[in-house]
């Protein structure tokens, strides 16, 4: 049976818990059972549908977090139809409207909406029925941009209030008011005047970005703090979560994913995602090159080439879209069977949206990212400027480093959730094969690398992080080696695992510099410089297999292991200094 088994955050908690919320035995409980099935031939709710509806249907401010094809639209469609009046829908996509439009009218709801691609005459026929008490009109769908800009409209909505006709005002993907968010859109934030000149009329708010900081900040800009927040568990169980070392050359890693789509995904659909327009174009390109249907997607194409090469993948004419970002909201293909990362995303929030349009029809799909630490400084210059920029993408590329616990826990920890490990069954790259993990101490690598940034800033130079790792192995232009010193005896990936974690730990930083062309990453000391005299600088390494035969224990091993890491291909030579990994939780909190 539908229970509430997420959690519910609300500050008014007290009122909430003593609430059920869930509950059949409203006023309106029969109906909304039989309307669901008569009008929607929908046979059960999913959870927290119900719930949400019945919120509403008090009249209380609710936001619903829920993934994405969860069934959110349901929640505001189905009450407006045993409401009087009308339901407002605020939507951020005309392309969105126009599909629940359609599906809504074949289900002889009438639905409406206003935007300037919609012809005249039904802008005049849905204005008229705002005000009038016979229209059958049950929503009305809007761009934010007609809420803030439109007088006229505006005017039309507060008759309608008054005549008691404006049911309810819910806004899908309310998370675009946050600039926190992952498409911010500046007319959101108009949506702050609603509840004032709408007394009385709930706001339902609904999303499936889930983060707790988003989530206060959008009930800020919509004056509804403490308003009811019902979430459904962000978990999904069916997706497969890896994280593979890129190969250095495109060409290696062309052949690891033309071996993908050729062998594994053959007759299957997905997406590869990109961090550049250029790489959509050129990755695409390649593919085709090798005799796969690909095809790219990207935010400069024309609208008429971007939907074609959208429904041709759609359609399952190309195999893989290549895509930047653009290729997101409103992306609504069930069997999506894997979503590559060619670089890693911008944030935890950002990959778990874009990771998410796998397998919304519940079967296994795969999600995986391809990291190499120079893709890092390819998306740092883009996002170091925006509130929070870098901090998200070091969420990111700890995730990526990451050398032992279970993906889906980490996912969990950026969503404010715990997942259990056992809840994974195997459905990560950790807890598919388990490895031992060990720890070394950096402090004697941080130590040589400031040596060899003091160096550089002594002879005023700044260095990449490429330069500062062929520094660190005695390549590169002689002036910038330290005198004397030993190349270290680990491999690149190690070392550049190694700066990766100095970064994100704050023990380096970036430094940033525009050129006349474009923007430069520079490695600096970090704030945390200053400890690294006197105390350890602890990282997770990967140890030895363990073997299958011990799964159910090794499964749990590698969830305790909190830290992070990285060297997939490391042999245990590698490791400088083996402790048993038990401190490994202090590491982590150091951050
Ligand atoms: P979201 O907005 O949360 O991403 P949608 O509202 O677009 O999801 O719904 C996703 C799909 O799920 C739609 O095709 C919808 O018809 C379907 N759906 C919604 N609720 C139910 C339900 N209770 N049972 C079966 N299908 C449902
Ligand atoms: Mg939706
Ligand atoms: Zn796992």
């Amino acid at each position: 049976k539908e229970s509430i088994k997420g959690r519910l955050l609300s500050l008014k908690s007290e009122r909430v818990s003593s609430k059920d919320w869930n509950g059949t035995d409203f006023p309106w409980s029969k109906k909304l059972e039989s309307t669901l099935k008569e009008v929607f031939n929908i046979s059960e709710f999913r959870p927290f549908q119900r719930a949400t509806m019945n919120a509403v249907l008090s009249k209380e401010d609710t936001i619903l977090l829920m993934p994405t094809g969860g069934g959110k639209s349901l929640c505001y469609q189905l009450p407006s139809l045993i409401s009087d009046g009308f339901f407002l829908v605020v939507c951020p996509l005309v392309a969105l409207m126009e599909d629940q439009i359609m599906a809504l009218r074949k289900s002889n709801i009438s639905a409406f909406m206003l935007s300037q691609s919609t012809p005249k005459d039904e802008n005049k026929r849905a204005m008229m029925a705002m005000t009038d008490k016979k229209a059958p009109m049950k929503l009305l769908y809007v761009t934010p941009e007609r809420m803030s800009k439109s007088k006229t409209f505006m005017n039309k909505l507060q008759a309608a209030y008054e005549m008691g006709r404006l049911a309810c005002i819910a806004i899908d993907e309310v998370h675009c008011c946050s600039q926190w968010g992952h498409d911010f859109r500046p007319d959101y934030k108009y949506l702050g005047v609603l509840k004032n000149m709408f007394r009385g009329v709930p706001l339902l708010g609904l999303t499936a970005t889930a983060t707790t900081k988003i989530l206060l900040d959008v009930q800020k800009i919509l004056q509804i703090q403490g308003c009811l927040v019902l979430k459904s568990s962000f978990n999904r169980p069916n997706l497969y979560y890896e994280v593979r070392p890129k190969p250095s050359s495109q060409k290696e890693y062309l052949d690891e994913v033309e071996d993908l789509l050729k062998c594994k995904y053959r007759g299957k659909t997905g997406i590869i995602y990109t961090t550049t327009i250029k790489d959509t174009e050129e990755t695409s390109n390649q593919l085709r090159q090798r005799g796969i249907k690909a095809v790219f997607y990207h935010a400069n194409m024309d609208s008429e080439l971007r939907s074609k090469a959208h429904n041709g993948w759609l359609d399952g004419k190309y195999q893989v879209v290549v895509a930047t970002i653009a290729f997101g909201l409103g992306i609504d293909k069930p069997n999506v069977r894997f979503v590559l990362h060619q670089s890693l995303s911008k944030s935890m929030e950002n990959f778990y949206q874009e990771s998410g349009r796998a397998g919304r029809d519940g079967l296994p799909a795969d999600c995986i990212v391809f990291y190499r630490l120079p893709d890092l400084f390819k998306v740092s210059i883009t996002v170091f400027s925006q509130h929070l920029g870098l901090e998200n993408l070091y969420g990111m590329v700890d995730y990526c480093i990451d050398i032992g616990s279970c993906r889906r826990s980490l996912i969990a920890s950026h969503f404010d959730e715990v997942w259990e490990s056992a809840e994974c069954k195997g459905m990560c790259d950790h807890c598919k094969s388990p490895f031992q993990v060990n720890q070394i101490n950096l402090q004697k690598h941080c130590l040589f690398l400031y040596q060899i940034l003091d160096h550089a800033s002594e002879k005023d130079t700044k260095l990449t992080s490429q330069k500062l790792l062929e520094a660190w192995f005695n390549k590169g232009p002689t002036a910038l080696r330290v005198p004397n010193a030993k190349a270290p005896s680990i491999s690149q990936e190690k070392a550049e695992a190694i700066v990766a974690f100095l970064l994100i730990n704050s023990f380096l930083r970036e430094d940033f510099h525009y050129t006349a062309y474009s923007t430069l990453s520079y490695i600096k000391k970090g704030p945390r410089a200053v400890e690294v005299h006197d105390s350890e600088i602890l990282m997770d390494v990967r140890g030895t297999k363990i073997k299958s035969s011990t799964s159910t224990e090794s499964q749990q091993r590698s969830t305790e292991n909190e830290g992070n890491g990285k060297g997939p291909s490391q042999k245990n030579s590698d490791v400088m200094e083996s402790k048993s990994k038990d401190n490994s939780i202090a590491k982590k909190n150091s951050r």
